[in-house]
């Protein structure tokens, strides 16, 4: 078989072969390891040198299928706690699977008013969703890494400005660098952002008042103060990595505003505490934010890659990323034109899908519901560890990630962080639960975070079960 308009008729055969592979998958999802070592093998039977003659579509799609299911990361299961990771909804899986289907490029109306128009729809969905003022807009993107690259394009197209230079046009040579402040919440992925953009990492001032990286915001106001009146950006974090703990937004807001910054707000997963009247208190004050960066692959629940950039002035998003001066080109304000030039991507498929489905699907109240349940659950977890004679909660708990480490009694505090970075490899290792070590405030500590759909109380027993046995054996 060499050529696939030889096997133009079986395309939809071998969608058929994955949907009868999606029942049984995802029906172990519940019950698989997160990660089982002994399918990991499989993989290699992918491998060898590139054939000269292909096996055709449906042999080729099996041999994947076979391979993928018992080889994958369970990370869409219930118990993969590692990072931030969401699972897929069922509207959002099978809406990811429609946008596979159609293959359209939602680079622009040009090349498909279809993605573009769904893109726009969802956009304002998601800015409802929050509770962000009308005539803010944004663009749909890979991650929150390029939702905050977005974000902070914009904020280096204004800040230019401010400066009498066009920054898209000539760069930054000549200009003094751009002041960046933020807690010690700061994101390694906004940083990225700030070294992709040109800034450098380093750019970022941290005013931080502890070993954990809260706001020391008089340490901020004065080094907006000594800048003298010269623009610059405030990064807030809403919902950082150890804890889930929240940069007071309001108080940022009021700094940005009496010094003329760029308030631009990182809320990854914890932009999703805006659902609920629970939590929604942490969100406060980013009604004020410039722009808005999050992951709609997390809490959400849709597949990847799916971020989002929302930003108070959309305009600034062709001005900071079109692409004028192709001739085959649409340009940004073209009827022809569309969010391919409002973001750092051009071809993209048409990601909106799932977001639309699962929006459509669930509504603002199956979201909430989701929300809540994870808090709750992590509330359940909170206390499980704090009954626990030999495990220490670290840190508040105000969202959906529990800090915490093993401690058993009698094991000297020098000997912790050893302890608990064991523990936390014995856990990969393991596979039935997934939750990865970080260091808060000095200390080597797990962080699980809550946020698939999948999830139950069950799940979250076994994880503490799990970690006390591991403990007792590393
Ligand atoms: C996950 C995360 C990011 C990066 O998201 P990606 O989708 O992995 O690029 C940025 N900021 C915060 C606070 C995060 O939790």
């Amino acid at each position: 078989m060499a050529d696939p308009l030889d096997d133009r008729d079986v395309a939809a055969d071998a969608l058929r072969r994955v949907t009868a592979a999606a029942g049984p998958y995802l029906d172990s999802l519940a019950g698989r390891k997160v990660h089982d070592a002994a399918a990991a093998g499989l993989t290699a039977t992918l491998g060898g040198p590139l054939p000269e003659r292909g096996l055709g579509t449906l042999p080729a799609v099996a041999r994947l299928l076979e391979a993928g299911t018992a080889a994958a990361t369970a990370s869409s299961g219930p118990r993969f706690f590692h990072f931030v990771t969401g699972g897929a909804t069922p509207a959002a899986l099978a809406a990811d699977w429609t946008a596979s289907l159609l293959d359209q490029n939602s680079f622009a109306r040009a090349s498909s008013a279809f993605g573009n128009d769904v893109e726009t729809i969802a956009l304002d969905w998601l800015r409802e969703l929050f509770g962000l003022p009308p005539g803010w807009g944004g663009a749909l993107v890979a991650s929150a890494t390029f939702a905050n690259f977005t974000s902070l394009g914009c904020a280096t197209h204004w800040w230019g400005e401010r400066q009498g230079a066009d920054t898209v046009r000539d760069g930054l040579a000549g200009l003094p660098r751009m002041p960046v402040f933020s807690s010690g919440y700061v994101h390694a992925s906004a940083r990225k952002a700030l070294q992709m953009l040109g800034h450098g990492r380093d750019t970022v001032r941290v005013c931080a008042r502890d070993g954990a990286g809260r706001v020391d915001l008089a340490a901020m106001a004065r080094g907006l103060d000594a800048l003298g009146g010269a623009p610059a950006v405030i990064i807030a974090n809403a919902g950082e990595v150890n804890a889930g703990d929240f940069d007071p937004l309001d108080d940022l807001a009021g700094l940005a505003r009496d010094h003329g910054a760029w308030l631009h707000v990182d809320g990854a997963f914890g932009l999703f505490a805006a659902l609920s009247p629970a939590t929604s208190h942490l969100t406060r004050g980013i009604e004020r934010a410039d722009s808005v960066a999050a992951d709609a692959h997390k809490w959400l629940n849709v597949p990847y890659e799916s971020g989002f950039a929302l930003i108070r002035e959309p305009q600034r998003l062709g001005a900071a990323f079109g692409m004028p001066g192709a001739a085959y080109l649409p340009g940004p304000q073209d009827p022809g034109g569309g969010y391919g030039l409002y973001g750092p991507e051009s071809s993209r498929r048409a990601r909106a899908l799932p977001i639309w489905a699962t929006l459509a699907a669930y509504g603002r109240s199956g979201h909430r519901a989701m929300v809540e349940r994870h808090a709750g659950l992590a509330q359940r977890l909170a206390r499980a560890v704090d009954e626990a004679p030999d495990l220490e909660r670290l840190a508040e708990v105000p969202l959906c990630i529990v800090c915490f480490r093993v401690r058993p009694p009698g094991v000297a505090e020098g000997d912790l962080d050893d302890l608990n970075r064991r523990v936390g490899a014995a856990l990969l290792a393991d596979g039935r639960v997934f939750a990865g070590t970080t260091v808060y405030d000095g200390r080597v500590a797990l962080r699980p975070a809550i946020v698939n759909w999948r999830t139950t109380e069950a799940d979250i027993d076994l994880l503490v079960d799990v970690v006390r046995e591991l403990s007792a054996t590393v």
